[in-house]
């Protein structure tokens, strides 16, 4: 894959720009480690540009207020992203690497269908309520509850699912009434500015509403972006070591920061567990070659079943389909990029040096010319105290450790300064959920059940994160709430 026409301008006050200075910077296909093209490689100025315009177009329009008119705007874009589409799915696959199938579903399609969740909710919410009549220093008062935009929103992305992640800031953002100021990954700049383009020429959004400011130097920029204080809140996806960093430089303008971090999610398997349904897919630890947070990375098998259980997964994991990611047998291409490819490793080296059994995989795989690609990997044998359980390898990696009984599973799941996702598989849905209960992490899936959706609330506990993504609590992330007193 070479050239996919990817929008090289960034979006500033309504027009499609390029960078001061003219200056760009390659989108690189981890997949053949070549120029896909080029995109503006926006500078501090242009951020400041950016911040200013999406204040304006806060303080200065109807856009906060005016629900029909967000409503159709909304639509508007939901049908131009659906309407150009083809566009955009060779630039994801070529700029993140990621298997063409994925497409289909989370990393573009079902994305764009689940914008009418964020649509849908312009209506349907509760944006105002009252409390009725309290007694306050003798007086009678009844008080109203009026929802609104909390301002000017910063929204910063990884490049794991880039444009699931970016519709996930801006479709709620911009339904809530807020103006926002898109900063994508370097990696995935196409998944942003493919926005911007049909923000510009396909929708009535006023000009300031929505900024799209990629760069090659994501540190200067978005570090204007989190301590400026005509920005109101941060939404952050991406490492836990940078939301600390995030959070810290807006405290200064305290402003509100919604974290969605790192994840080192466990699969507990129980021993009364179907093992030959429930253990095949493990392998999926390996989908998007494992580059994604809620993936569940540490495998839980009971002592008296273990040795049954690893032969199992072994087998599920020397049958994993990845490689070229345009072929539509793949579940997973190469890794985004060099350093990631070069930490994956350093990862797996690790692990083999603290002493746990490489079952599986255990390298680079050698048998693509280029690219970044990692052999799918299973560790056996591995202490909950090394390395390689503890921290987050975002690589196709799954280390499987041993439990005593159902306390210690639960022990050695919740023994984590992450708490994002995990799954509970046994024979008997009452004792699996009462296990649910004691995990401590945002989402759990429960003998298959899966729980993502436009609705469901998605986020961390611990250092996964603060705050929710998705579905109501989701959308009021970007609110503000105004309590009014009026006589009773
Ligand atoms: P990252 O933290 O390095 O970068 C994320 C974003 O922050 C990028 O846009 C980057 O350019 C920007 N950034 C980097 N330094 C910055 C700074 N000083 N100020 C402002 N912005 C800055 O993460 P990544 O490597 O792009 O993505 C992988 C990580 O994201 C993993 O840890 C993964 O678990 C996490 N992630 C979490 C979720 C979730 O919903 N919990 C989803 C996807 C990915």
């Amino acid at each position: 894959m070479t050239n996919v026409n990817g929008e090289t301008r960034m979006l500033i006050d309504g027009k499609l720009v390029d960078a001061t200075g003219g200056a760009t910077f390659d989108n690189i296909n981890p997949a053949t480690e070549e120029s896909i093209g080029v995109v503006a490689d926006g500078t501090v100025d242009d951020m400041g540009r950016a911040i200013g315009a999406a204040r304006r177009a806060f303080d200065e329009t109807d856009w906060s207020t005016n629900r029909a008119f967000r409503k159709a705007c909304l639509q508007q874009l939901k049908d131009g992203l659906e309407k150009h589409k083809e566009d955009l799915r060779p630039q994801i696959v070529g700029e993140v690497g990621c298997p063409i199938g994925l497409t289909f579903a989370i990393q573009q399609d079902s994305c764009i269908d689940d914008l009418q969740w964020d649509i849908d909710v312009i209506d349907s919410y509760d944006w105002e309520s009252e409390l009725g009549v309290h007694e306050f220093f003798g007086l009678r008062s009844n008080r109203l509850v009026w929802k609104e935009a909390i301002g000017v929103v910063g929204a910063i992305t990884p490049w794991n699912f880039p444009f699931m992640l970016n519709l996930s800031k801006v479709g709620p953002a911009l339904a809530a009434g807020c103006t926002v100021i898109l900063k994508p990954a370097p990696d995935t700049p196409y998944s942003a500015t493919f926005i911007g383009k049909i923000v510009a020429e396909e929708t009535d959004i006023p000009p300031g509403v929505l900024n799209v400011v990629p760069s090659a130097d994501p540190a200067a920029v978005g570090e204007l972006l989190t301590s400026d204080p005509r920005v109101d809140m941060i939404s952050f996806t991406g490492s836990t070591a940078v939301g600390k960093r995030i959070a810290a430089r807006a405290s200064d303008t305290l402003k509100r920061v919604f974290l969605e971090l790192g994840g080192k999610s466990a699969n507990i398997v129980l021993d009364d567990a179907d093992f030959a349904a429930v253990l095949p897919s493990t392998n999926m630890t390996c989908m998007h070659s494992g580059q994604g947070c809620a993936i569940t990375t540490r495998l839980l098998l009971p002592r008296s079943r273990y040795d049954e259980g690893v032969e199992i997964v072994k087998a599920a994991f020397e049958t994993f389909p990845y490689g070229d990611p345009m072929d539509f047998n793949n579940m997973a291409g190469p890794l985004v990029n060099k350093k990631q490819y070069e930490r994956v490793l350093g990862y797996i080296e690790k692990g083999k040096a603290e002493g746990a059994r490489c079952l599986v995989g255990g390298g680079p795989a050698t048998q693509f010319d280029k690219g970044y690609f990692v052999q799918p990997t299973l560790f056996a044998d591995v202490d909950p105290d090394s390395t390689i359980a503890r921290e987050e390898i975002f690589g196709p990696v799954l280390v499987a450790i041993p439990y005593e009984n159902d306390d210690d599973a639960v022990r050695i799941a919740n023994d984590s300064r992450y708490g994002l996702s995990g799954a509970i598989n046994g024979g008997s849905l009452d004792r699996a959920l009462s296990m649910a209960r004691r995990i401590r992490t945002g989402t759990i899936a429960v003998n298959g059940g899966q729980w993502f959706g436009p609705d469901s609330p998605f986020g961390g506990y611990k250092e996964s994160g603060s705050g929710r993504e998705h579905g109501v609590l989701g959308f009021e992330e970007y609110l503000e709430t105004k309590t009014v007193g009026v006589p009773g």
